[in-house]
């Protein structure tokens, strides 16, 4: 597909200015061939897939139009959610940066009208929001829009979809009869064609295909895995190729909130979205991913539809999509925009047969590998480590400790085994108060093999090997049977020793115990995923008959015992409490 430098289309040199400073290179194809029809005044009708940069496409010229001398509206962006809306908002930001005296403001439902009004009432020229709430504000006459001479429909499919269609028409019947109309959508069904015959005067189409090439930049791969091996397959790949930001999709909400737990007790930063949760909820998870306050997104496609990130290094397909179309869609939300991106598809068992109907059916390029080996992961955490070392170093980023090197060398030990000793104090697991091994959880007594030094990570999160899905060995189906250990991330206690020994820590009474058959996994896992903390809140733990102790950091105690108090643990309903001298004492 055609592609032009944007100081080919005809734009000013203030835009042009704004399209640098953001980092672009090129105009994409739907930028090559929309910007300069727009700028004769046309109307026009966009097609193509996600992240090919509509928004630019039409925001560009849209800026171009504005007059600045004039305080009124002028452009109208229509979006199915007040998250486009904001991202829109912010995008048209920054496209106007150097043209003075241009303004773009999002308004969306949720938000104060006493804000938006203000924005409004200042006169700005443009403006984004929902149908629903640029209705409330005709309606209420905040929103004038007699200087209007842009419309913009963007995911008008989905505005459809989602009920927006009456807001729609009342608002297109409004606007004064002299305006550009822009109609962008994915997909192009019946009514979205009626509203563009009726409202359009004359559109150019221009449709930008979308077949599996557009995403040549991403890099596709499936694994056979068994079902039971995807978790410990999904954080070897984290772990080796140390991502930091990504989706992980899966096909339900129930599969959302398990692998949530799983991961939170394996001390990734992880959070989820899925159909149950709020809307106040959703708002908040979103906007902490997009600003990286967590590394993992794990949802269902429905979820993230109207999410729009950048920059993921990486989807996991944990689930398979339905089909191509899903399948395109989410992988589309990497490797956008000429970075390269990573797609890793786990497919098991007879899962095979729909992956390779969808290869052929969109000519998917996909290739297979097989799981990695718990060798390739040492060595990448190795690497980590190494690297971390090496930075230090170089950046001379750490005080001089003199007195203790001397005082080793005095005493004559070679400088490379102070080094080693060091390094091995730093990469296995401090030697925790003598267990008793007879009552600790088998997953948890023993530390990382020798043979698989667990090498300090740059992620901070400590955690045991919570999760029973890490014990079980990895089987491919296809040609690597690697037997699998378990390559936990370095715990910082060893949680099967004695509670109440640790700086700190505040022991806390939880009313299930061996009789229950709970595990110390179950209640680091419980505990991570109820509270949302990082597993290593949680230190040892002590299992009892009919009851556990466990060391929790004292400064989140309270909130521990809060969130705790009712959650079900293998059928039990807990009571959490501090540990007092009277019920350490029961059994
Ligand atoms: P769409 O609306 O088609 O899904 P967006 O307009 O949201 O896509 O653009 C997706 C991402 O690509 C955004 O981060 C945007 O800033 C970026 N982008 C858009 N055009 C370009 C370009 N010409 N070069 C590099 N990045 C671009
Ligand atoms: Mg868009």
């Amino acid at each position: 597909m055609e592609k032009r430098r944007f100081a080919e289309l005809g734009l000013s040199p203030e835009l042009l200015k704004a399209v640098d400073k953001m980092g672009f290179e090129e105009a994409s194809p739907i930028q090559t061939a929309v910007i300069p029809v727009l700028l004769t005044g046309r109307d026009v009708v966009g097609q193509s897939s996600t992240g090919s940069g509509k928004t630019a496409a039409f925001g560009l010229p849209a800026i171009e139009k504005v007059d600045p001398a004039l305080r009124a509206v002028q452009v109208l962006i229509l979006c199915p959610t007040r998250e486009l809306a904001v991202q829109v908002a912010e995008e048209m930001a920054k496209l106007a940066l150097f043209k003075r005296g241009v303004h773009a403001v999002p308004i969306f439902g949720g938000q104060s009208y006493e804000r938006q009004f203000r924005a409004l009432a200042a006169g700005t020229q443009v403006v984004i929001g929902t149908p629903g709430r640029v209705m409330d504000h005709m309606e209420r006459g905040t929103l004038r829009l007699d200087k209007l001479s842009m419309v913009v429909l963007d995911e008008a499919d989905r505005m459809l979809d989602m009920g927006f269609r009456d807001d729609i028409e009342k608002i297109l019947s409004a606007v004064p009869e002299k305006r550009q109309l822009l109609f962008f959508s994915a997909t192009m069904p019946r009514a979205i064609q009626d509203l563009i015959g009726r409202y359009s005067r004359d559109p150019e189409w221009i449709r930008i295909e979308s077949h599996a090439q557009n995403a040549p930049q991403v890099d596709q791969v499936y694994f056979e895995v068994d079902r039971r091996s995807k978790i410990e397959v999904l954080t070897r790949l984290i772990d080796i190729y140390d991502f930091r930001y990504g989706i992980i999709f899966c096909s339900t909400k129930i599969m959302v909130d398990e692998l949530d737990e799983h991961l939170h007790a394996r001390g990734y930063a992880v959070d989820r979205l899925h159909g149950d949760i709020t809307q106040a909820q959703r708002t908040r998870v979103m906007e902490k991913f997009r600003r990286r306050g967590f590394e993992f997104l794990i949802a269902t496609d429905v979820a993230a539809r109207g999410l729009d990130v950048d920059d993921l290094e990486v989807v996991f397909n944990f689930d398979l999509p339905n089909d191509a179309e899903d399948y395109t869609h989410r992988i589309g939300r990497t490797g956008r925009a000429g970075k390269s991106g990573r797609a890793y598809t786990f497919v098991s068992g007879r899962e095979i047969y729909k992956l390779q109907g969808m290869v052929r059916f969109a000519k998917l390029k996909i290739r297979r590998e097989n799981v990695p080996s718990l060798d390739q992961v040492e060595e990448a955490r190795e690497n980590v480590f190494f690297e971390k070392l090496r930075s230090t170093l170089e950046a001379a980023s750490f005080r001089a400790q003199d007195r203790i090197v001397d005082r080793l060398l005095e005493q004559g030990y070679a400088s490379t085994d102070i080094v080693s000793a060091l390094i091995h104090m730093m990469t296995s697991a401090p030697s925790a108060p003598t267990p008793e091994p007879a009552k600790a959880a088998p997953a948890y007594a023993a530390p990382a093999p020798a043979s698989a030094p667990a090498w300090v990570e740059k992620r901070s999160a400590p955690a045991a090997k919570a999760s029973a899905a890490s014990a079980a060995p990895v089987s491919a189906e296809g040609a690597d049977p690697a037997p699998v250990a378990v390559a936990p991330r370095k715990a910082k206690f060893d949680r099967s020793g004695k509670t109440g020994r640790e700086p700190g820590f505040t022991t806390i009474f939880l009313n299930v115990g061996r009789k229950h058959l709970v595990t110390p996994a179950d209640i680091v896992g419980k505990i991570a995923g109820v509270t949302r903390l990082p597993a290593g809140v949680a230190g040892a733990i002590d299992l009892h008959q009919r009851h556990s102790l466990v060391d929790v950091a004292s400064e989140h105690t309270a909130k521990i015992l809060e969130k705790m108090a009712g959650v079900r643990v293998k059928g039990e309903a807990l009571k959490p409490a501090v540990a007092t001298d009277a019920n350490r004492a029961e059994e």
